[in-house]
């Protein structure tokens, strides 16, 4: 259930799994420094960098108290490690739930936070952010899209997830040409040549989608078993069976290639046979990996890979810039959902104290506040 508009992200892609989803990080356009200045910024109270359950929530806690935010994620999908993970998993500790799958969790989130209508902008990374001399926030992503923020919240949970890469020499050449780590724009694949890697549920969805539509198809999975639904892997089978796909069991091994034309990919069998398999195009589904990126990047202390924050506020060492979730660390830190909720609550305050130090602060509750009501939509 969408928690607002849905912003950016290009063509719809493939939510396949491969023990993680696939690949909205995959490389996307990155625009030219004239491209990006040439739209203007989105002007917002705050923008909140990354839709995992905590980002999610700060949306909440900032809408109860009347402040508007915009929220981005490398992924295609919001939920951040639920969502990617483990969606199908049980949750049992979230208060007042005893269990509640984690796909669910972040649906429920997502209807909580719908009376808020904060723009949901997915398939960007935040590549960029500065805080001006004004004291606002220059924040851009991969895609362009631009931010002038007064506040923002780091919800990026472990780092933004990456597909793990096909490894084969010279590949970088071809990443994002004719090697992919995820499907855009489908129907421009049909009547090509495709080489699909991977053993989960993204590589065989697609084997099987593209099976009669692509002018050809190989499969090539590194081993017998499949991590993939049990019936996609038997309707993998059979069409291997009807002749519509080719499948190999073994390791990519180098690229074909003329000059800077890609022809295809050779493949060592695991029975010890080389396969040169033509292709326009190869996919490789081999799941995410989470890679802090460019957050580490931002000026901002670390400590182990995490950013330092106080207790009160869920600041950073640069003010008006919080962080909750995963990605802070503090003294007696876990990293559960419900610690990244009580920090979204108390970072929230703190984020109308600097967007608004003269404004006095009360606790209100939700049971009992008609402001709040209102904000929520609650008929009176
Ligand atoms: C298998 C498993 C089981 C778990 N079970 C439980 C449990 O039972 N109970 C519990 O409390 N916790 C559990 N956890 C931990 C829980 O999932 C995390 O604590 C929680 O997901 C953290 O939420 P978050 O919003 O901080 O970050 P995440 O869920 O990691 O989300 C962060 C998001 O930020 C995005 N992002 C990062 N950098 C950028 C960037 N530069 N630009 C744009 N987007 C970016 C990422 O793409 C991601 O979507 C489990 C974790 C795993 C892996």
């Amino acid at each position: 259930m969408p928690a607002g508009p849905f912003v950016g992200g290009g063509p719809p892609f493939s939510l396949g799994y491969d023990c993680a989803p696939q690949t909205a990080a995959s490389p996307l356009k990155e625009l030219s420094l004239s491209e990006i200045s040439a739209k203007p910024p989105i002007v917002t109270e705050v923008v909140i960098i990354g839709a995992g359950p905590c980002g999610l929530f700060q949306v909440f806690e900032l809408g109860l108290l009347g402040i508007g935010c915009h929220l981005v994620d490398s992924l295609a999908a919001p939920g951040g490690q639920c969502t990617e993970l483990y969606p199908d998993k049980p949750i049992y500790d979230i208060p007042a739930l005893p269990i509640c799958g984690a796909q669910e969790l972040v649906d429920r989130l997502q209807q909580q936070i719908a009376p808020f209508n904060a723009p949901l902008h997915l398939g960007q990374e935040v590549t960029a952010l500065r805080k001006r001399e004004d004291g606002r926030f220059d924040v851009e992503t991969i895609t362009g899209t631009r931010f002038d923020a007064g506040a923002v919240v780091i919800a990026g949970g472990v780092g933004s997830f990456q597909p793990r890469r096909i490894g084969v020499q010279g590949a970088e050449v071809f990443e994002g040409k004719t090697i992919h780590y995820r499907v855009r724009d489908a129907a421009s694949y049909h009547g090509k040549k495709l080489a699909i890697f991977g053993g989960g549920d993204s590589a065989l969805d697609w084997v099987i989608d593209f099976a009669g539509k692509a002018a050809a198809v190989t499969h090539i999975h590194r081993r017998a078993e499949f991590r993939g639904a049990p019936a996609s892997v038997a309707k993998m089978r059979s069409l291997v069976e009807a002749g519509s796909v080719r499948y190999i069991e073994g390791l990519a091994d180098s690229l074909i290639s003329e000059g800077d034309v890609m022809k295809g990919i050779r493949v060592t069998g695991n029975d010890g046979v080389m396969h040169d398999v033509e292709a326009d195009h190869v996919f490789a589904f081999f799941g995410l990996h989470p890679k802090l990126g460019p957050i580490a990047e931002w000026g901002m202390e670390l400590e182990k890979k995490a950013l330092k924050v106080d207790t009160e506020k869920f600041q950073t060492s640069i003010p008006g810039i919080f962080a909750v979730g995963d990605i802070n660390t503090y003294p007696g830190k876990k990293k559960l959902i419900l610690s990244g909720f009580h920090e979204a609550a108390l970072a929230a305050f703190a984020i109308q104290h600097h967007l608004y130090p003269a404004k006095k602060q009360f606790l209100q509750y939700t049971t009992t506040s008609p402001v709040m009501q209102k904000r929520l939509g609650v008929p009176h």
